[in-house]
């Protein structure tokens, strides 16, 4: 039987988007702050991509839930999108 591994998950955030509101870094300071332009900052992220574990998805899709400008996604490893 073939073993199921768990996938790898990712933060995408598209800058354009965001309105600055600093709802995501409320919810989930973890990997947001507000940045020197006034705008969401997705810490550590590698052009606005960022893995995570698992253990970081509930936080993320709260603050992808919060995100009124929808420039938070999440996906796994072949880009399909996550909901929360
Ligand atoms: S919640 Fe969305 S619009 Fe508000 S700061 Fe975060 S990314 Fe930007």
């Amino acid at each position: 039987m073939k073993e199921e591994k768990p996938g790898k998950l990712y933060v995408v955030y598209d800058s354009d988007k965001c309105l600055g509101c600093g709802m995501c870094c409320s919810i989930c300071p973890k990997f947001w702050e507000i940045g020197s332009d006034s705008k969401a900052c997705l810490k550590g992220a590698v052009a606005n991509r960022l893995e995570i574990a698992g253990e970081d998805l509930k936080c993320s899709l709260e603050a992808l839930n919060g995100c009124v400008a929808n420039a938070i996604s999440i996906t796994d490893e072949n880009g399909k999108e996550i909901k929360g």
